[in-house]
């Protein structure tokens, strides 16, 4: 059996973007920008993904640019925020100690700029407190930036609470919700949301596109000089079949979604509590405020990266910590951020179901977890220290 459980690190391209994308590869390749009609079919498809995708977050057309993808979106939208509160001499951010790196670290540029950073520790169950954002607040605030669903641990956070606190105070709040649109109902409107990135490949559209969504009014710096493509906001030759086959990928996932979810919660359920069996182990973030596909346990005297190659064997692709970071040393800096110790936190396992998974291959995966977690505690000396009472269990 192979299984593809790491659909938050990315998922495959649904068979309808790739076909709507094709002919923008080969045949209708004209540059948007040119005048000609094959340019012009180029234009019109660009535009009309760009009316799709807002349909589908509830915003304008004109409030989506287009980008390389989520990390590139929430480079924009913090620096542009940045620029913005200089301008008005605000120099403070509010964000939380879960964001993804492409947020981090660049609150960390901001802040060798001269910004003040500070960021709001995550409860136990890996969700910021409202109260705690509030409470971070300050006259001098010029972006509030909070993550809409977390892409190590899942966890949902409350995004809508958030962005109403921030447009009270004329805050600029921006959300991470790469991880979120496509996969739970997300509205600009409804939500609060000044701005907003996503990436494509994180909903079966094709890697290297996303989008920035940025409120009418809110001015945004460019990180690429060059053309006046995408309102002068974001230079360079737009990348027409990516764009198309992202709008195709996002219609579908939202079209789906209410399916998708009643399929994935019980068989999400079902491996949290088959996992759950496993001794000394822990369900890491909420147990019910967290996306439809996502699991993450850790498991007590293993070390994660071991577990990912010995279930690579049978067969599973998963991930401990995210992506970006499995291969270094470090533990998950989510995880850490609720509360696990270093040890502890070495042993994780991310798990993050597809739409087409089902009971058999849930059951599966439980099987060989529970037969890699004991072969690895064998011939582990940190569990040999618990078992013999030299250590204290901590799970
Ligand atoms: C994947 C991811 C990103 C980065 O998106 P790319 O398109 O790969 O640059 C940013 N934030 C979150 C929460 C993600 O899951």
């Amino acid at each position: 059996m192979r299984i593809y459980a790491d659909n938050a690190a990315t998922t495959g391209m649904s068979v309808a973007a790739m076909e709507a994308m094709m002919p923008y590869l080969c045949q209708y390749y004209g540059n948007p920008s040119s005048l000609y009609a094959a340019g012009q079919k180029a234009r019109e498809a660009v535009e009309t993904a760009r009316e799709n995708i807002a349909r589908c977050i509830g915003s304008a057309p004109r409030e989506i640019i287009f980008t390389s993808g989520g990390s590139e979106s929430d480079n924009q939208a913090i620096l542009s925020a940045a620029d913005v509160g200089k301008a008005a001499g605000k120099r403070h951010i509010v964000s939380d100690n879960i964001e993804h790196h492409a947020v981090l670290h660049t609150l960390e540029k901001l802040k060798k700029e001269g910004f003040e950073v500070t960021l709001v520790p995550v409860r136990e169950n890996g969700i910021v407190s409202v109260k705690d954002i509030e409470a971070a607040l300050r006259d001098d605030t010029c972006l509030v930036t909070v993550m809409y669903a977390n892409n190590e641990i899942g966890t949902i956070q409350p995004v809508r609470e958030i962005g109403d606190i921030c447009r009270m105070r004329g805050i600029i709040f921006h959300t991470d919700a790469v991880q979120a649109v496509g996969h739970i109902p997300v509205n600009v409107n409804v939500d609060n949301i000044d701005m907003m990135s996503a990436s494509a490949h994180k909903f079966h559209g094709p890697k290297g596109v996303g989008f920035l969504y940025a409120k009418k009014g809110l001015r945004l710096s460019n990180l690429i000089e060059g053309g006046a493509q995408e309102f002068g906001r974001r230079a360079g030759t737009e990348n027409v079949a990516g764009i198309v086959a992202m709008s195709v990928a996002l219609e579908e996932a939202v079209r789906r979604m209410c399916e998708n979810t009643e399929k994935l919660l019980p068989l999400r359920d079902r491996l949290i509590e088959g996992l759950s069996k496993i001794s000394h182990s822990a369900l890491n973030g909420d147990r019910n405020i967290r996306l439809p596909a996502n699991v993450n346990f850790c498991f007590e005297g293993i070390e994660g990266e071991s577990l990912l190659l010995l279930l690579d064997d049978k067969g599973i692709c998963a991930s401990s910590g995210s992506a970006c970071t499995s291969g270094s040393l470090d533990p998950s800096h989510v995880l850490l951020a609720i509360g696990r110790v270093h040890d502890v936190a070495h042993g994780s396992l991310r798990l993050t179901l597809g739409e087409d998974a089902d009971a058999e291959q849930v059951d599966y995966i439980v099987k060989s977890v529970k037969e890699v977690v004991e072969r690895l505690r064998c011939f582990s000396p940190v569990w040999r220290d618990l078992v013999s009472g030299k250590a204290k269990f901590i799970l």
